[in-house]
């Protein structure tokens, strides 16, 4: 098993990032998506993140002139996949999206394809028995900005081969990206499982009226070398991204407190349109 020629399905927030980080380090790549108007926004995010890649990796024109060259693009899924040795799903987060993706994808991939999915909250072996070749699928899960944030997550079921997620592992190392190796099927991965209770507690404190966000912050960052505090990252994340995790919380639980740090979250940021750094403003000015 080698891997060569990487088809990314889906060209969206993530998709294009894998794409092009892949075909920046010499593999070939077909973006699959749904329509030629999808297709051209991403040769319009290339040029983009081209740009991003001289300028903050130092990336010469040869190399991205090469890397141009290794993409190619597809709205027909039999064409994208046919000769695909890894094919990587960043296809929306929506469980009946990925089913009947996996489902057609299973009836027109050559053998040899490894799948691969970018899911965030699903695990694999949830989307295992729609691939018609659960031994060869696998998790790798990047997070935003792949570039910089350069963590590759690589999570197995229990049937996947083991030979499968070694050469995942190796994958993941040639593109660029710090391989973490994750055992035994975890929702949330490694980093989630960590951050998300994190980020939870300190609005928790903000809720309670316990103390400010940047003295919650600043306790975090003198006391242990950090440069971020939890608010700092919540900015950074995206307030909506948080009010939405709060929010499905503050639903399933009904409880006071969660409820009431939604309330605050949509009063005192999202009406008014501070969102964290993409905005200029959220906890912080930026
Ligand atoms: P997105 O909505 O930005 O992009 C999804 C892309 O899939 C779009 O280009 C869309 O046209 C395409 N698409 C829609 N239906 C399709 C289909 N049936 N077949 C093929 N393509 C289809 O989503 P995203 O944020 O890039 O997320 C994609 C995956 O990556 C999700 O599983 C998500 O959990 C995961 N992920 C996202 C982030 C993030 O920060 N956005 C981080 C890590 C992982």
């Amino acid at each position: 098993m080698t891997i060569k020629n990487v088809t990314v399905a889906g060209s969206g927030v993530l998709g294009f990032q894998i794409a092009f980080q892949a075909a920046f380090h010499n593999y070939k790549v077909t973006v699959y998506d749904i329509n030629d108007e999808v297709l051209d926004k991403a040769k319009a995010k290339f040029q983009t993140l081209s740009e991003a890649f001289k300028n903050e990796l130092n990336a010469t024109d040869e190399q991205l002139t090469a890397t141009f060259n290794n993409l190619s693009y597809s709205k027909d899924l039999a064409e994208a996949v046919k000769d695909a040795d890894l094919i990587i799903e960043a296809v929306p987060e929506n469980p009946q999206i990925k089913k009947e993706f996996y489902e057609k994808l299973a009836t027109v991939a050559p053998e040899k394809t490894i799948f691969a999915t970018n899911t965030s909250t699903l695990l694999p072996s949830a989307l295992a028995p729609y691939t018609g070749r659960p031994n060869q699928f696998i998790a790798l899960h990047f997070a935003n900005d792949i570039r910089k944030y350069n963590t590759a997550e690589i999570m197995g079921h229990s049937g996947t081969d083991q030979a499968v997620f070694d050469l995942l592992v190796s994958f993941a190392k040639s593109i660029g990206m710090v391989a973490l190796p994750i055992h035994k099927e975890q929702p949330a991965y490694i980093l989630n499982s960590l951050l998300v209770p994190f980020l939870d507690a300190a609005l928790e404190l903000w809720g309670k009226g316990v103390a400010d966000p940047q003295i919650i912050d600043k306790t975090w960052m003198v006391a242990t070398g950090a440069p971020l505090g939890p608010f700092g990252f919540i900015d950074v994340i995206g307030i909506n991204t948080a009010f939405n995790i709060r929010k499905m919380k503050a639903d399933a639980t009904q409880d006071p407190i969660k409820i009431l740090t939604v309330k605050k979250l949509q009063q005192e940021f999202l009406d008014l349109g501070k969102l964290g750094t993409s905005s200029g403003e959220g906890f912080y000015q930026y």
